[in-house]
């Protein structure tokens, strides 16, 4: 089954076209890179799809069906943010379990979700702590846990590893890879970071100046890029 179909979306913001006519498709369970420049539209790419801002034009169906007049919250999309805008005044489990309450869940199935999100991230002993008592390693895995306790069918993830040294990045890399292995969702993951697209993607979208370029696998974008600005990008010889 098809998780998420764009066909020509574009977005402006007053004057400014920002994405142009933009057509991807993401299979359940798939691991999609959208990489590009600075500036490119990725992010604004995200926040279409997640409903946080309305596309222009175009057509955004999730699992068949259109979601154009969808709310974020009813589209079963949860985005991690570049920043981890976690609550500091909140515990991690509060924080974890937000928007579960504002759903109106049921105590005990918060309980759960948290605990298997916590289980998963290696979190348990940081439960009662808050954001400012953790590393930033940590403040991300706690962003990254509530989005798991929401049980999206797709994640959002926008350069979710932008703020970590060197060291952390590549050990978050290797969670998230282990975190797709274990849920059963689509993954969409925005970077700039060719290392980061090549070794996590089965599909990776080239886009630049909110078009896309190219789409394909790793090896298929590295052996037969579309024109220089895919190969420069990616690091590949021609
Ligand atoms: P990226 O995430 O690839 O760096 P963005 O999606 O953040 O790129 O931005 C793409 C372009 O859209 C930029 O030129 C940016 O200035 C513009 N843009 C993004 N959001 C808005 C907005 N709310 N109003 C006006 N322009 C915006
Ligand atoms: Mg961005």
């Amino acid at each position: 089954m098809t998780a998420l179909t764009l066909t020509n979306v574009n977005k402006s913001f007053g004057a400014v076209h920002v994405l142009k006519d933009i057509s991807l498709t993401v299979e359940d369970g798939e691991f999609v890179v959208f990489v590009g420049p600075s500036g490119c539209g990725k992010s604004t790419l995200l926040r279409v799809i997640a409903g946080l801002e309305d596309a222009t034009s175009g057509e955004i169906r999730i699992a068949g069906e259109q979601v154009n007049l969808t709310p974020p919250s009813k589209r079963g999309i949860a985005m991690v943010f570049q920043s981890y805008a976690l609550y500091p005044h909140l515990s991690v489990r509060k924080n974890m379990s937000l928007a579960l309450r504002q759903e109106g869940q049921p105590k005990d199935v918060i309980e759960q979700r948290v605990a298997n999100a916590a289980r998963m991230l290696n979190l348990d002993p940081y439960l009662d702590r808050y954001p400012s008592e953790l590393s930033g390693g940590q403040r991300q895995r706690v962003a990254i846990g509530r989005a798991i306790v929401r049980e999206p069918k797709i994640f959002l993830f926008d350069e979710p590893l932008s703020n970590l040294d060197a060291a952390l990045r590549m050990n978050t890399r290797i969670e998230i890879a282990n975190l797709h292995r274990q849920l059963s969702a689509s993954m969409i993951y925005v970077t700039h970071d060719q290392t980061e697209a090549m070794t996590l993607a089965d599909k990776i979208v080239v886009l630049r100046d909110g078009r896309v370029e190219q789409i394909g696998s790793p090896m298929e974008l590295y052996n037969n890029p579309a024109n220089q600005f895919v190969a420069g990008f990616l690091g590949s010889p021609s």
